[in-house]
């Protein structure tokens, strides 16, 4: 599993840099620079959505990823050993990147 850093803190999962949803989803299926990726579990924290962002942030993250021209993507399981999220001004899952995506498969 996949030490995971996330810079997004607006979104609901995000505690001081660490995502507390446990398993995350990865978008960008034709993906083969690091902007064609998004998060696609992200949620803007809003007022009415606080409550449910209560889980434990872990650093252990479970990642099912659609980039399969990523060097870490196996059957569309992350296997990087440490993955980090950009979107420290993200307000929605297409403003964000994961920043480990290596082209290489
Ligand atoms: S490192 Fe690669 S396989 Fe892992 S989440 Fe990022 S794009 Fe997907």
């Amino acid at each position: 599993m996949p030490a995971l850093v996330c810079s997004a803190q607006n979104c609901i999962y995000n505690n001081a840099m660490y995502c507390s949803k446990g398993d995350i989803k990865i978008g960008g299926e034709d993906a083969t620079v690091c902007q064609d990726t998004r998060c696609e579990s992200f949620q803007e924290r809003k007022r009415e959505n606080v409550r449910s962002s209560m889980g434990m942030p872990s650093i252990d993250t479970d990642i099912k990823c659609e980039a399969c021209n990523c060097r870490y993507n196996e059957k569309c399981v992350c296997h990087a050993e440490h993955v980090d999220i950009s979107g420290a001004a993200a307000h929605r899952s297409g403003e964000t990147e994961c920043v480990t995506f290596e082209e290489g498969r």
